[in-house]
C-alpha cells in the first residue's frame, strides 16, 4: 500500500502554480507596482501606518516561529522518520475554518467524493462538505463506554470499502467530548488507509499537549490543523494553521487566496509565537486546567449532575450530564441559566451519546464562582 499525493489533490489543483505578486519580485523602493494608494490609509488614525499595503502572502517569520515550537514541544522526536518541521510544512488560514474548507476543496470533487466524519463531532466538517456538495460519511466515536474514543478499526473498513472518501477529519481533543484520541489509533488509520487524508483537528491541542504535527513529516497522508483561537485566546484576528508535508503545503498555499491573512492578524499572530508569549500560553494553559478540574468537582456534586464527568478534560471544557440523560431538564437548566442568570453555557443533548448533556467553557475563577452558584439555584428551582 503506497501513498500518492498526486491520486488524492484534483489535478487542477496540483498543478496550481504559486501566485507571484509584484511584491515576490520587488519589496523596496518607490512601490508603484500593485494599485495600492500610496497616499496612505484615509482613515486618520491610521495615516502613519502601512495598511495602504498588501500584506505579505507568505509569512515566513510566524511559520517558522511555529514550526520551531513545535519541534520544541514534540512527543515524537525520538521516533525514527521524523523531520523538523519547517515553514515550509505550513499553509495559514481565516481561523481553521477556511482551511477546512480548503482541504475539502482541494481533493473533492463535488458530487462525487465524500469525506469521512466521526460524531459527535466539530459541525464546522460538514457544513463545509455541504457547501461544497460533497457528500459526508460517519464513522461514530466509540460512545457506549463513555470513553468517545475513535472506532479505528471499523474506520479503516469502511474507508478501504468506499474509494471515494478522500479525507477523514479527527478531532482530537473532540469536541464536545473533551477527549484526546489515541496516537496509535491515529497511526492505525494511517497506516492502513493510503486513499485520502486523515486530518486532524487540533483547536485544543495545547490544553493536553502532544501535537500530531511533527508527525506529517513521516506520514504523508496526515494533515494536521491548529488555530489561534483558543489556547492563545486570539479568537478575533482569525489565523488558523496547516500543517502538511511540503508538497501538500505547496498545494494549499498555491490555492488559497493570495492575501488572506491581514497586516493586522499577522502582526498579533508572530507576537503570540515570540518566546515570552509561548510561556505566557503555557501557563495559562495550566491555570485553567486546574480551573477546569476545580469545575468539573464543583458542578459534578450538585444534585441531579450525574457524579461523573461525559468524556474527557483534555480541552478548555467540560461535559456534564443531567440526570442519567434527561434533554428536558438540560435544556431547561440551559435555558434559565442564560434567560434568568446570564451565564450562558451550551445544550448539547442533541449529539450522538451525550443525551442530557451540557456544554461548559472554562471561564476565569471569578466567572466559574457565580456559574456554580446559579448552577445550583437553577437545578434547585427547577427540581421543585
Ligand atoms: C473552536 C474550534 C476550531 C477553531 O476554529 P477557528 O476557525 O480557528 O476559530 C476548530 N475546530 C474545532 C473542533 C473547534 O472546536
Amino acid at each position: 500500500m503506497s501513498f500518492d499525493l498526486k491520486k488524492i489533490v484534483r489535478p487542477k489543483i496540483y498543478n496550481l502554480k504559486p501566485y507571484r505578486c509584484a511584491r515576490d519580485d520587488f519589496t523596496e523602493g518607490i512601490l508603484l507596482d500593485a494599485n495600492e494608494n500610496a497616499w496612505g490609509p484615509t482613515q486618520k488614525e491610521l495615516k502613519d501606518s502601512t495598511l495602504n499595503r498588501y500584506p505579505d502572502p507568505h509569512q515566513i517569520e510566524f511559520k517558522t516561529a511555529l514550526a520551531n515550537y513545535r519541534n520544541k514541544t514534540s512527543s515524537f522526536k525520538q521516533i525514527p522518520d521524523v523531520l523538523p518541521l519547517t515553514a515550509d510544512n505550513i499553509c495559514l488560514g481565516v481561523g481553521s475554518d477556511e482551511s477546512i474548507d480548503a482541504i475539502i476543496r482541494a481533493t473533492c470533487v463535488p458530487a462525487k467524493e465524500k469525506i469521512l466524519v466521526m460524531p459527535p463531532t466539530y459541525s464546522m466538517y460538514s457544513v463545509c462538505a455541504n457547501i461544497n456538495d460533497v457528500d459526508v460519511i460517519e464513522c461514530p466515536l466509540i460512545v457506549g463506554d463513555n470513553s468517545f474514543q475513535v472506532n479505528e478499526i471499523k474506520a479503516v473498513e469502511i474507508l478501504n470499502n468506499d474509494p471515494s472518501i478522500k479525507l477523514t477529519f479527527i478531532t482530537s481533543p473532540g469536541n464536545p467530548t473533551g477527549v484526546k484520541i489515541n496516537v496509535q489509533k491515529i497511526e492505525y488509520i494511517l497506516k492502513n488507509w493510503k486513499n485520502g487524508l486523515v486530518v486532524i483537528d487540533e483547536a485544543y491541542i495545547d490544553f493536553c499537549g502532544g501535537s500530531t504535527a511533527p508527525l506529517v513529516t513521516k506520514y504523508p497522508n496526515l494533515v494536521t490543523l491548529q488555530t489561534l483561537s483558543k489556547s492563545f485566546g486570539l479568537a478575533g484576528i482569525r489565523l488558523g494553521m496547516t500543517f502538511a508535508t511540503a508538497d501538500l503545503a505547496r498545494v494549499l498555499n498555491a490555492m488559497k487566496a493570495p492575501y488572506n491573512i491581514s497586516t493586522i492578524t499577522a502582526e498579533h499572530g508572530i507576537k503570540a509565537v515570540q518566546d515570552h508569549n509561548l510561556e505566557l500560553m503555557e501557563v495559562n494553559t495550566k491555570t485553567l486546567n486546574e480551573e477546569k478540574i476545580r469545575l468539573v468537582k464543583e458542578l459534578t456534586s450538585i444534585p441531579y449532575v450525574d457524579d461523573q464527568y461525559v468524556g474527557g478534560l483534555d480541552a478548555n471544557f467540560i461535559l456534564i450530564r443531567i440526570n442519567k440523560g434527561d434533554n428536558e431538564l438540560a435544556k431547561k437548566i440551559y435555558l434559565t441559566l442564560a434567560t434568568k442568570c446570564g451565564v450562558v453555557i451550551r445544550f448539547r443533548g442533541m449529539e450522538l451519546g451525550c443525551q442530557g448533556c451540557l456544554r461548559v467553557t472554562v471561564g476565569t475563577r471569578e466567572e466559574n464562582d457565580i456559574l456554580i452558584q446559579k448552577f445550583k439555584e437553577t437545578v434547585q428551582e427547577l427540581a421543585k
